[in-house]
Order: C-alpha cells, then sequence, then structure tokens
C-alpha cells in the first residue's frame, strides 16, 4: 500500500472507518487533514478536482500578517497572522522564504506628504510591534536611489523615497500538496483527489456519519459510500453548497470574492522584490512581484465581488487592464496586454457577515478575513474564510471541535502542530539570495525530497533538461509528479505541481505535447489519451487566455 497513491486510498476509503473525514483538499482541508491525523485520529480526505485546484493554487502567495488590516483595526488578527508566519518559516524553511517588501512613496518637489509619510511610519511600527520583527528586520526607510534598485522601471519624477519591510512568500499550490503528503506519510491519512462528495450520509440519530464520493466522473456505480464519526466540510468557496446537502438549503454564508493576478517579463518591469504600488481611483494597492528562479514578475490581485459559476472564474479584460494601468501609472514600463504571459483568477471564501458597526460593507476589500468553525445540528463541521497563512489555526480550531464531538479527551487529543516539520523540511537557509540561485531551486520546491527527485534522471541525464521553453522546470520534476505527487492530468502537473501554465502559458502550451507522452508510462497513458491529454490542456488554456483578451501568438 502506497501512502500517496490515489488507486490505494480508494481502497481504503471503501474499506476502513475513519474518525474524521475532510472534504476538500485546498489548504484548509489540508491543514485539517494534518492536524487530526497527527492527534492519533483516523483521517481521511476528498478532493473533487485536483489538490489546490480551488483558491489555494490562485492566491497571490504571500505567508503574511496584512499591514492593510491593520488600517482595519484588526490588531489580534495581524498579531495571529504574524504569528502564523513564523511558525511557517520554522516548520517549511524549504517552502517559506522571507521576502522584502518596497512601499514606495511619491511627493511633489522631492518632499512627501507629511501625513502620508507618518501613516505609513506608524503602520510600519505597528507591525513589527505586532510580530513583524520576528522575521529578523525591521522595516526602515530607504532612499529613492535605493528603491530604484528594486523597482527600476519606478518614474522619477514624483519618487521621493520608500519603506522596505519584511513578510514571507510560499508556492501556494505546493505547500496544500506538502502538508497533504506530510498527513499522508508521516501520519496515515487515506487522501484522494478526483473524488467528490455526492451525497452525505446520516445514522439512525440523524447525524452525519460519513459521505459517498463518485472517483469516476459522472459513473454512478463508481461511488464509494465512507464510514467516518465526523464530518468537516472545508470546501472554500464550496462551503455553502455542502452546507446545503446537511440543511437542506444554502445558507449564504460565504460571499466570494475574486482576484486576479498577471504574470509579466521581468525585463518589462524589472522587480527583485515585491513592491506595493497604488491603484489610481481606487483606495487599494496591488503588489508587484518578483518570482524566484524565473525572469517573470507577477501583478496583483484585484478585488471584486463575484456571482457567478464558482467551478471556473475568469479573468477578463477590464481585470487585465486594471493591473497593468496601475504598474504603468507608477512605472515607465509601458506595459500593455501583449507582455502577459499567464494569468490566474482565483475566489477568495470571505464571510458574509457584516463588518462595521452592523452594516453590511459593499467593498470585498473591506470584508474580514477571519475564519468561523460552525458545527450544524447534525454534527457537520464546517471551517470558512480565513487565508493561506493562517491555515493551521484554522486547522486547530477545527480538529478542536471536531474532538468535543468525538466526546475525546482535549489533552490526550491535543494539537502538535505548532512546532511540526512539513515533509522534506531540513534547511533553515532563509537567504533569499542563495534560494534563487539554480542549485537551491529544488531545495526550494522539495526539500530534502530534492534527492529523490533527482534519481529520477539516474540514467537519464536528458531529464535534467528544462521541458517548457524559458522555465526551469526538469523532466526529473514532471516524472515525479506523476509518480509521487498523485497527478492525474497534463494540468495537475503543468499548472500546480509546476506553475507552468500561470507563468508562461503559450509555452506551456507547446510544450504540451511533449510532456504528455514524456509522462504517459508512468500516468499509463496510451498514445491517444496522450494525445486527449495535450489536446484538452491546450483548449483550456486558450480559452482562459481568449477570455482575458491575451492573444494566443
Ligand atoms: C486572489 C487571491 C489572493 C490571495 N492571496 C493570499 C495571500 O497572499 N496570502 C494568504 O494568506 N491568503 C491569500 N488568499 C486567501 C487564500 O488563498 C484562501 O484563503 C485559501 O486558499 C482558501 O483555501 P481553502 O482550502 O479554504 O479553499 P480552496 O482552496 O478553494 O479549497 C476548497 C476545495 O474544496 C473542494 N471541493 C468543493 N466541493 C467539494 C465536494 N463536493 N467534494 C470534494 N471536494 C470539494 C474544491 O475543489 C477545492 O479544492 C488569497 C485569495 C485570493 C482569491
Amino acid at each position: 500500500m502506497h501512502p500517496f497513491r490515489r488507486d490505494d486510498a480508494l481502497r481504503r476509503l471503501a474499506d476502513e472507518e475513519f474518525d474524521v473525514l475532510v472534504i476538500g483538499g485546498g489548504i484548509t482541508g489540508a491543514g485539517v487533514a494534518l492536524d487530526a491525523a497527527s492527534r492519533g485520529l483516523r483521517t481521511a480526505l476528498v478532493e473533487k478536482g485536483d489538490f489546490a485546484s480551488g483558491t489555494s493554487s490562485k492566491s497571490s502567495k504571500m505567508v503574511h500578517g496584512g499591514i492593510r488590516y491593520l488600517q482595519q483595526r484588526e490588531f489580534r488578527l495581524v498579531y495571529e497572522n504574524l504569528a502564523e508566519r513564523q511558525r511557517l518559516l520554522d516548520n517549511a524553511p524549504h517552502l517559506v522564504t522571507p521576502l522584502p517588501f518596497l512601499i514606495p512613496l511619491f511627493g511633489r518637489d522631492g518632499v512627501v506628504s507629511k501625513t502620508v509619510a507618518r501613516s505609513y511610519a506608524s503602520a510600519l511600527w505597528m507591525y513589527d510591534l505586532t510580530g513583524g520583527w520576528r522575521i529578523g528586520e525591521r522595516h526602515k526607510e530607504v532612499g529613492k536611489e535605493e528603491a530604484l534598485t528594486h523597482l527600476p522601471t519606478l518614474t522619477t519624477d514624483h519618487l521621493v523615497a520608500g519603506f522596505l519591510y519584511f513578510d514571507a512568500r510560499a508556492d501556494d499550490a505546493r505547500l496544500t500538496l506538502t502538508v497533504l503528503r506530510t498527513a499522508a506519510f508521516e501520519y496515515g491519512a487515506a487522501v484522494a483527489n478526483y473524488t467528490p462528495v455526492v451525497r452525505l450520509s446520516t445514522g439512525t440519530n440523524g447525524a452525519v456519519n460519513g459521505a459517498s464520493v463518485r472517483p469516476d466522473e459522472g459513473d454512478e456505480s463508481s461511488d464509494i459510500a465512507i464510514r467516518a464519526r465526523v464530518v468537516v466540510n472545508a470546501t472554500g468557496v464550496w462551503a455553502d453548497e455542502v452546507r446545503a446537502l446537511d440543511e437542506g438549503s444554502d445558507p449564504h454564508a460565504i460571499r466570494p470574492a475574486k482576484g486576479v493576478h498577471v504574470t509579466v517579463p521581468a525585463d518589462r518591469l524589472p522587480c527583485d522584490i515585491a513592491a506595493v504600488i497604488p491603484v489610481p481611483k481606487d483606495k487599494r494597492s496591488i503588489f508587484v512581484v518578483s518570482w524566484p528562479g524565473t525572469d517573470l514578475v507577477y501583478l496583483g490581485t484585484t478585488d471584486t465581488d463575484y456571482r457567478g459559476p464558482l467551478d471556473d472564474p475568469a479573468c477578463t479584460p477590464e481585470d487585465v487592464d486594471y493591473l497593468l494601468e496601475a504598474a504603468n501609472n507608477v512605472t515607465t514600463s509601458h506595459l500593455t496586454r501583449a507582455d502577459v504571459t499567464g494569468v490566474w483568477a482565483g475566489l477568495r471564501p470571505l464571510l458574509a457577515a457584516p463588518t462595521k458597526g452592523g452594516h453590511v460593507s459593499e467593498r470585498t476589500a473591506d470584508l474580514s478575513r477571519r475564519h468561523t468553525v460552525n458545527v450544524s445540528a447534525d454534527g457537520l463541521v464546517t471551517v470558512t474564510g480565513g487565508k493561506l497563512t493562517t491555515y493551521r489555526k484554522m486547522a486547530q480550531d477545527t480538529v478542536d471541535a471536531v474532538v468535543g464531538r468525538l466526546g475525546e479527551s482535549p489533552r490526550r487529543r491535543r494539537c502538535v502542530t505548532k512546532s511540526l516539520p512539513l515533509i522534506g523540511a531540513t534547511t533553515k537557509t532563509r537567504d533569499p539570495v542563495a534560494l534563487a540561485q539554480p542549485q537551491s531551486r529544488l531545495l526550494g520546491r522539495y526539500g530534502t525530497e530534492s534527492r529523490a527527485v533527482l534519481a529520477v534522471a539516474e540514467g537519464r541525464p536528458e531529464l535534467l533538461e528544462p521541458v517548457v521553453a524559458g522555465l526551469p522546470y526538469t523532466g526529473a520534476e514532471l516524472v515525479y509528479a506523476a509518480r509521487e505527487e498523485m497527478a492525474c492530468t497534463l494540468d495537475d502537473v503543468l499548472s500546480r505541481r509546476t506553475r507552468a501554465t500561470i507563468q508562461r502559458a503559450h509555452d506551456a502550451m507547446a510544450a504540451a505535447a511533449a510532456v504528455a507522452a514524456l509522462i504517459a508510462p508512468d500516468m499509463g497513458w496510451d498514445e491517444k489519451e496522450a494525445t486527449d491529454q495535450a489536446a484538452r490542456f491546450s483548449e483550456s488554456c486558450q480559452k482562459e487566455l481568449l477570455t482575458a483578451g491575451l492573444d494566443l501568438r
């Protein structure tokens, strides 16, 4: 029995009885599975698509306190976020790395408005005091010249100075996968992707006691009934749909907010760290972020109310223009749609609760990023809201509720994830310069498992060559994704095990047939299936680019 192979997991889902069944394989569900399994609970997790295929591969990829939440006077939230950021830096130093942020300051005649400078300075002091300093550096003011070394195309007419502060970053999809692999390899959780929950089951007392999943798309005869003492709904923006399976109607507890990012070549918008830039006529900022190991940067995010289908939120031409215009407003890069090499759109699972003074906020940007754990009358435990950064705390609160439902001793089932290293964690290298070196690239994605990735290329040196033009991913990484990371489709490999699709969509499409042929033996695909996978992948990429108003080239 392999700890992370779908067929083996499906057999276990059918045969075993679990203490906890987690629905949803984004970062929240992954965190809950790891927390539960590491407390010694028999744990299963099912995901309807690929792991992290919902919001958890589409974030801004920051592990941060969120300076802007200080403006919303959410001091406790920022404190908690920063504590979690620090734990992630300790428990997953291979995946989570410090990232300096530049806030450029603009003014007239070489002078910044005193009010603006003072408000940034006090926010940054507050950030440091709330826990920001624990990253090892405090914020500092920098001159115009230093600001320009980080973002050289900043317009110099009004640039006066800047602030630098420190947060962290992570590849969201790989973090999610690593949490799941840790739950499976280290603590025996049964974990399967492409197994949507289609029904919840209830016992004679009416309490939820399991769920049915459909592992073969559209084929009812493939349904598996999973038995579990407690079921956790960790389905992000889909949480209301799963609650409706239990409660019979949609509770409308989630207010999805769409956020879009675009990728552009670094030679068009050079940036060696992250920069916070204002959006003209909108009281918000966006980030320009370097992408280590590539010659790319990304820009994001938008933040708009969303009422469309949850499964495939689209990036529109207006979203793209919003981001490019914001960058063009403060730089001389003159970005156009033709510069965009990749896009992604995600939905924030925000809580649709009134915010200030009982008034419902109109702007999704003003909605709280807090989380809640709700236990229904039938015992379904639902966790909603939160952030990538706070997944561990969300999981702890959720599993505390599960332990309560199970009637187990909270002391015997204490949470251990505060200092639980994720698989691959050994290096304590935090130097962003060192981590950006090519030899550190694998370490920054797989940690100690890099050895296993390199072993794939033993006797096949051609697998050490990059496969997608302009990106560093080697054939060995793609084969490893197929063999060891439960990738089931070409899209899983190119969009989440590697990030080729959102980095260089056109090049990913050009490489699709070759990648499909390369991984076919490990995927069990014949020639026709490999060709179909490449065609399906390219079709969905093309649709995404055209919807965003971008050329196919
Ligand atoms: C644009 C944007 C930028 C963001 N940036 C940041 C950031 O920089 N830092 C940060 O900390 N946070 C950030 N966030 C927030 C963070 O990404 C989310 O809070 C987090 O990813 C949500 O994870 P989740 O597991 O709750 O949801 P998801 O990742 O959506 O996971 C839910 C999963 O449930 C599955 N599912 C649904 N229905 C079923 C079913 N019936 N059966 C089985 N499975 C099902 C879905 O397929 C999905 O994979 C950002 C969010 C967005 C949208």
